[in-house]
């Protein structure tokens, strides 16, 4: 007890406060959210979402995943 296991990608809630603070959908600059269940960032305008590799969010359009 009191570790966490290595296979945790997620985003510590910290560091996702101020990620969201900062980072815009590079397709229309809107807000995004992040999505935990997924990991993954939202962009609801778009409908697109952007991965989380290795704790850093990718935000490529073109790694974006629409839905
Ligand atoms: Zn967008």
């Amino acid at each position: 007890m009191g570790t966490t296991p290595d296979g945790d990608r997620t985003l510590p809630p910290d560091h996702l406060e101020e990620l969201l603070e900062i980072v815009a959908c590079p397709k229309c600059k809107g807000e995004v959210r992040y999505d935990e269940k997924e990991n993954v960032f939202v962009c609801d305008a778009c409908r697109l979402k952007y991965p989380v590799i290795d704790g850093i969010p990718d935000f490529l359009i073109e790694d974006a995943e629409s839905f």
